[in-house]
């Protein structure tokens, strides 16, 4: 496969294809494809859509309750249907499934930030498939900056944040078109979109169908998502090798590349946010294992610890010597790594009583300085 780790979005009229409730088939037909990425050793995180219409159709007959609920109870009912269902189906397979349900505040709180990219990162390495969802519940519609509101933009948001090579959105049209192809028989599929302009988010039109999104919230989700460096596909749930061909670099959707390499833009933006406020000195074999190795950087080689910052700040990595040997998102703060430095990575959780994880400085968020 061309790409390595991917998110798929998949949304509600593909997941119900067109009716008004889960269509365990399609589902199936994509847990297919995610279960024959996996085995092609491709991790892949699935953004999954369809809540309030399993919702809807689980309170079928009992129109009373219905009317008692709010739309985040209905995504309520209907999250926990939607995970049986994807349960179930990845079981077949003997692949685990993970629930995890974000919010916009998540996203934009730091804290919480990181550590719904570690757990992501921890449920993919592990080998499971992830399927998130916006916590409905809680992203009430009447505190309109807690709520994401569509999935479009979420997988975008999800993508950037396990630093995803790829991220597809399969819908239930062919991709993008210079017209509506539902009004206009003479729509051409546009094939591949350099830049995301003035004249290609005209093209988005307004929302359709049963889900929240229609062609405008999946452009905007390709930009944001390509401005992190993650290439996008929009295509077709419904051709049955969509999400296969689109993970060979082979779509018959529309392929809008990240401009530039993600690494390089990823590590630009650790170069141009390094942190004032401290940095960190590691011994000499832990200089080298960064140098020379490509390794992480582990509290065990953590020699000293000068100023302060905070958990995710891009911090520099200095040598005994005091030459600077690296730069990077560190999982610990200041005060945290002034607490474990020293010691082994299997004890991080017995000295803080919690442990981020092993690295205090992951190797997918080092630059050699
Ligand atoms: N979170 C919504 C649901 O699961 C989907 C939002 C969307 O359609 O994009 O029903």
């Amino acid at each position: 496969m061309r790409y390595r780790r991917i998110v798929a979005k998949f949304g509600t009229s593909l997941l119900t294809a067109g009716s008004d409730r889960l269509d365990l088939e399609a589902m199936s037909r994509l847990v297919g494809q995610v279960v024959r990425l996996r085995q092609a050793g491709c991790q892949v995180a699935v953004v999954s859509s369809g809540a309030q219409a399993a919702g809807r159709h689980r309170l079928r007959g009992r129109a009373a309750t219905m009317r008692a609920l709010s739309r985040q109870a209905i995504a309520s009912v209907g999250q926990s249907h939607l995970m049986q269902s994807w349960d179930e189906l990845f079981d077949w397979h003997d692949t685990v499934v993970a629930q995890v349900l974000l919010t916009r505040r998540d996203l934009s709180d730091r804290l919480a930030y990181l550590n719904a990219r570690n757990t992501l990162r921890d449920l993919l390495d592990a080998g499971t498939v992830p399927i998130i969802n916006e916590n409905d519940a809680v992203a009430l519609d009447e505190v309109l900056a807690t709520r994401i509101g569509e999935n479009d933009s979420l997988s975008a948001y999800v993508a950037n944040l396990v630093d995803a090579d790829l991220l597809v959105i399969l819908t239930d049209v062919a991709g993008l078109y210079d017209a509506d192809p539902r009004t206009n028989p003479g729509a051409q599929l546009i094939r591949r979109v350099e830049r995301i302009d003035a004249r290609i988010e005209a093209l988005g039109g307004g929302a359709h169908g049963p889900g929240t999104g229609g062609m405008a919230t999946k452009l905007r989700a390709a930009h944001i998502a390509t401005q992190a460096g993650v290439d996008v596909v929009i295509c077709s749930g419904r051709e049955p090798e969509a999400l296969i061909a689109a993970a060979r670099g082979e779509t018959t959707g529309t392929y809008f590349p990240a401009p530039g390499d993600r690494l390089e833009s990823r590590k630009r933006w650790i170069l141009g946010n390094i942190t004032r406020g401290g940095w960190i000195t590691v011994d000499a074999g832990a200089a080298e294992a960064l140098r020379a190795r490509g390794r992480s950087l582990l509290p065990a080689g953590v020699a000293a610890v000068s100023g302060s910052f905070q958990r995710g700040d891009s911090v520099e990595v200095r040598d005994l010597e005091g030459n600077r040997v690296a730069a990077g998102l560190v999982n610990y703060s200041s005060e945290e790594l002034e607490r474990i430095r020293g010691v082994r990575s299997d004890r991080i959780a017995e000295v803080l009583g919690y442990s981020y994880g092993e690295e205090v400085v992951h190797r997918d968020n080092l630059v050699l300085l």
